[in-house]
């Protein structure tokens, strides 16, 4: 039984999920902890395996009993070095994962992009046997994406492929964590809809319904959940906000199927999570606006069933599949 054990670890912006999932890709246990996201890559390390230690302490596992390890970076990861680059959400640092981990494990870890590995764990889960494409848009700190193609995860040159959080969707527009100009991660991510709606504050003296204890001018930090409750409430500025970064996502959206003429596109994500069911609308709207080609009832849109587990158990599926576990 142990042999089959994989352990997937998804490195967020916020928080670190780790999972062990069998040869389904079922979850056994999982565990997560904050991101020091400020640390020093050796210590956001030495946290992800801390995470992973947590989940296997509740099958009385340590890491040894597990046959592969995967795990997700919010940057770019060249499948051949295992180097990081440009994680804007970890201040910009590029690193050498694979490195870090075998120094510190004794192991080689397999490491993917996490929008891209949020997208293979969706791809393995609901795909029928005839869909061959998919992309993944995942929503949370940051704008996470992935595409699947010919039933295979695209990796580009050094694997670049599927960055959709950098597509530019207005020239000259709002500030990227990237350093460019009006990328769809400036619209459509948990730190874009804090800063537009802190803008909105200071600039409009706008009201909000945000409870002051969970959102200040001062941190781009707020769980998704007070974003959710306040939308709900039709607070005019949290619904403005995330309506336009709907909006823009689903012209984003439409843009790639220009590209790429998938089967389905999956939404996914902490902010999906909470409040999916009320972004959907206002994205599919504009996303059949602006599809080109295509009908739009060609193209299935449905919404990540995994939760917050998705990315982690994409981590472990990779895993397998390079290791030829299964
Ligand atoms: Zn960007």
């Amino acid at each position: 039984m142990k042999d089959s054990l994989a352990l997937g670890i998804d490195l967020g912006g916020s928080k670190i999920y780790a999972v062990v999932t069998d040869p389904d890709d079922k979850v056994l246990a999982s565990a997560k902890l904050p991101t020091p996201a400020d640390a020093a890559p050796e210590i956001i390390i030495r946290t992800m395996l801390e995470t992973a230690g947590n989940a296997l302490e509740k099958l009385n596992l340590k890491l040894d009993d597990v046959s592969c390890i995967g795990a997700a970076f919010p940057s770019p990861v060249d499948p051949a070095t295992g180097d990081c680059t440009f994680a804007t959400n970890l201040g910009g640092r590029s690193f050498s994962a694979k490195a870090i981990f075998r120094e510190l494990t004794g192991r080689d870890v397999s490491l993917g992009n996490d929008g891209d590995l949020g997208t293979l764990a969706e791809f393995r889960r609901d795909g029928n046997d005839s869909e061959k494409s998919l992309i993944g848009f995942f929503i949370g700190t940051g704008l996470g994406g992935g595409i699947i193609l010919d039933g295979k995860l695209l990796e580009g040159n050094s694997g670049m492929a599927a960055e959709l959080g950098h597509m530019i969707v207005r020239k000259g527009g709002r500030r990227c964590g990237c350093g460019h100009r009006g990328c769809i991660e400036a619209y459509c991510s948990k730190v874009a809809f804090v800063k537009a709606i802190q803008k909105g504050i200071r600039q409009r003296n706008c009201q909000t319904l945000l409870p002051p204890d969970k959102f200040t001018l001062e941190s781009t930090n707020i769980k998704s959940k007070y974003l959710s409750k306040a939308y709900r409430g039709r607070d005019p500025l949290v619904c403005e906000v995330i309506d336009k970064g709907a909006v823009m996502l689903g012209i984003a959206a439409a843009s790639v199927c220009a590209v790429v003429a998938p089967e389905r596109i999956v939404l996914g994500g902490g902010v999906i999570d909470s409040m999916g069911d009320v972004i959907l609308p206002v994205f599919r709207k504009s996303f059949e606006k602006h599809l080109f080609g295509l009908s739009p009832d060609k193209i299935k849109i449905s919404l990540s069933s995994y939760g917050d587990d998705a990315v982690a158990t994409g981590a472990a599926i990779l895993a397998r599949q390079q290791k030829g576990v299964r």
